[in-house]
């Protein structure tokens, strides 16, 4: 096993969700492990995860979910989710689910990133923040890998009290130089903006882009200006020369470029410009039908609609006013009925892309996968490196399915990395 300070059995670079979650497992499984960060702390992402609160499973892993889901079903095996809970359970970190949806008890993201930091230092992986990895090729002669970091020429202490914003600065402004790193195996858990590694191992790269953000629209009548800002629960359909392509139902938030939320996001997964996106605001009823008779009944009620605040009380008064105008309603119109009817449950706009990229979820694309064996996440024709979590080129629905493949493609490099190591 590895002595020196730079020289390690595995080296994980990038001290994510994958990587702190590969560097367990293969410190479990005797490794001597080095985390290469280039922040100046690991794992802030998570931090930011399920609004703060970190959904970090789902207790129902389809790989349906997946991009790939023969790859993803590969990876997941037999009953993810019991090994997920028995990760967590094995670091101490107590879990709770809402509609199956997992979260950590505590509500708090940084209950998960503590919990799996501290498991890694009582497993004695060394921890290297503000260490970016800038190159990394196997030697042949010695068979290992080689690992350039960038990172300060003496340790920048965090001083009591410090913002992580002026200490990063601190950092920065601190003399930098190159250090060597060298193991018997390498990870590549570095997130989003795999193409470095395609550039410094020649592994083919899958073209990069954000996914789950929100779809960028347009209408002719103005209705985004009016909604932007409200939200709505609705059943989202996403068609394609007429047919449909994806369906999603929940809490939509209307901007002046599009629409958000959480079944927004699943869209722009699966969406194309030119494809139309329909609205649906009745979704609790199956359909125009029973929305035609849901509003007939309310004209019994209420009399003929007349003007958009005959909604008041079944539509937040903007929505109504754009359902009003869309559906060119005029009051005595006998037809009237029929046509808010289908408005309502078809209110229809145009995809003209994604909106809010920056702080688009995931990145889809990275190292390409037929490059990967998925039982090991070894790279099938360059021994001892491996690659986990969004570094590789899979992407999934919200609902904890991202972090759930960071988790388990972590601790499946892991216990491999381990094993290459061990058998030189
Ligand atoms: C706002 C937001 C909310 C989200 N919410 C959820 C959620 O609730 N549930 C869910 O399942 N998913 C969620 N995701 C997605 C989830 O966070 C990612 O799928 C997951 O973090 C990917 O883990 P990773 O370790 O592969 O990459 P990352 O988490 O991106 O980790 C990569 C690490 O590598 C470091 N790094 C990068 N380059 C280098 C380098 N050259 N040298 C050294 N270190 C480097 C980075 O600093 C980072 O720490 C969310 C994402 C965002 C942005």
């Amino acid at each position: 096993m590895a002595r020196a300070d730079t020289a390690a059995d595995v080296i994980v670079a990038g001290g994510g969700a994958a990587g702190l979650a590969c560097a367990l497992a293969a410190a479990r499984a005797g490794a001597q492990v080095a985390v290469l960060e280039g922040d100046v702390a690991c794992a802030r992402k998570v931090l930011a995860t399920g609004n703060g609160r970190c959904n970090l499973t789902n207790e129902s892993l389809d790989p349906g979910r997946y991009r790939y889901p023969a790859f993803a079903a590969a990876v997941l095996g037999n009953a993810p989710e019991e090994r997920i809970a028995r990760f967590w359970e094995g670091v101490g970190l107590v879990t709770t689910s809402t509609g199956g949806w997992v979260y950590p008890r505590s509500k708090r993201a940084e209950s998960v990133r503590d919990a799996l930091m501290g498991a890694c230092e009582r497993a004695g992986v060394r921890l290297r923040c503000a260490h970016e990895v800038r190159g990394a090729r196997r030697d042949a002669a010695s068979r290992r890998w080689l690992v350039d970091a960038w990172a300060p020429e003496r340790p920048v202490r965090r001083r009591a009290g410090e913002t992580e914003r002026r200490y990063r600065r601190r950092v920065e402004e601190a003399r930098h130089a190159r250090v060597g790193f060298s193991a018997a195996a390498v990870v590549a858990a570095t997130g989003g903006g795999a193409g470095v590694w395609a550039a410094w191992t020649g592994l083919p790269l899958a073209p990069e882009s954000p996914v789950l953000c929100p779809v960028a629209c347009r209408c002719a009548d103005g209705a985004l200006d009016r909604l932007d800002g409200l939200r709505a629960d609705a059943a989202l359909t996403l068609r394609r020369a007429g047919e449909p392509v994806a369906r999603e139902v929940g809490e939509v938030l209307f901007r002046r470029y599009g629409v958000s939320g959480i079944c927004a996001f699943n869209l722009s997964r699966r969406c194309e410009p030119g494809d139309a996106l329909e609205v649906d605001l009745l979704p609790e009823l199956a359909g125009e039908d029973a929305a035609r008779a849901m509003l007939a009944r309310r004209a019994e009620l209420l009399g003929e609609p007349r003007d958009a605040r005959w909604f008041d009380g079944l539509l937040a008064r903007p929505l109504g006013e754009a359902v009003w105008e869309r559906a060119g309603a005029a009051g005595g119109d006998r037809e009237l009925v029929g046509r808010l009817a289908r408005t309502l449950t078809c209110f229809s706009f145009e995809v003209t892309g994604l909106a809010e990229t920056a702080s688009a979820q995931v990145t889809r694309g990275g190292l390409a996968l037929e490059a990967f064996d998925p039982a090991t996440l070894e790279a099938r024709d360059l021994p001892g490196f491996f690659a986990v979590g969004e570094a590789l080129d899979m992407d999934a629905d919200c609902g904890g399915f991202n972090l759930a493949w960071a988790w388990l493609t972590g601790m499946r490099a892991g216990a491999a990395a381990a094993a290459a190591a061990r058998n030189g």
